[in-house]
């Protein structure tokens, strides 16, 4: 298979209104070129250091979504453009967010990315830390983020009910912080558990290697 196909297939599995979030990271721009000229707009990629290599090769009118764990040292250089940062783990980075927003005279969209998985993971809001950021959020302080949703990783397992347990932990909350304050985007699901996460509520899925093939760790 190749990239078009690949991308094609998983197009025509999302229902409408699901948004794809194509995960090109460890892949060079010209494979993001192709997939872009088949008219994806949305990319996501983890490394700061790697989207900034990347974005001057590419397109302008690409919105980048940033989705893996950002120092908060590192959010000056991605906040003139980044589209979306949905890797907001902790009280300290959103205020970073806020700050750097501010000062390029915009407003950064960001997702709060809470821990549904029972496995050990490193990164993550708890639920009530969640809660409580979101509330601070409504209460003002951080003018220069909008908070439009959630993300969330399931546990890395073959357990599918398991993996769908998770997820509609991450749903529940979703409904009860949109009573607060309207949300929009519940990004859960990648490659091997997008069409689990659609069932349990999702409506933006990051997918990486079912598009671009397997990243080689080994370079
Ligand atoms: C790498 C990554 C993905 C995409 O993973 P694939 O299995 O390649 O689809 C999705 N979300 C996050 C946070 C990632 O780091």
């Amino acid at each position: 298979m190749d990239i078009k196909e690949n991308y094609t297939a998983i197009k025509n599995q999302l229902p409408s209104g699901v948004q794809l979030v194509a995960v090109s990271k460890m892949h060079p721009a010209e494979a993001i070129h192709k997939v872009y000229d088949l008219g994806q707009k949305v990319f996501g990629e983890n490394k700061v250091q790697e989207l900034m290599e990347k974005y001057p090769l590419l397109p302008k009118d690409i919105q980048w979504h940033l989705i893996g764990h950002l120092q908060t040292n590192k959010v000056k250089y991605i906040a003139p453009f980044i589209d979306t940062i949905q890797s907001v783990d902790s009280e300290k980075l959103l205020a970073e967010i806020s700050k750097e927003a501010g000062k390029n005279s915009r407003t950064i969209k960001v997702l709060l990315q809470v821990k549904i998985a029972a496995e050990e993971t490193k990164f993550g809001l708890e639920i009530a830390e969640a809660k409580t950021l979101f509330q601070e959020y409504i209460d003002g302080k951080f003018p220069n983020v909008e908070i439009t949703g959630l993300m969330g990783m399931a546990t890395f397992t073959e357990d599918i009910e398991q993996v769908k347990r998770e997820f509609l932990i991450l749903k529940g909350l979703f409904d009860e912080l949109n009573q607060l304050k309207a949300l929009v985007t519940l990004s859960m699901g990648m490659s091997d558990d997008f069409p689990a996460a659609i069932e349990c509520g999702a409506n933006s899925v990051r997918v990486g290697s079912a598009i671009f093939g397997r990243r080689d760790y080994s370079k």
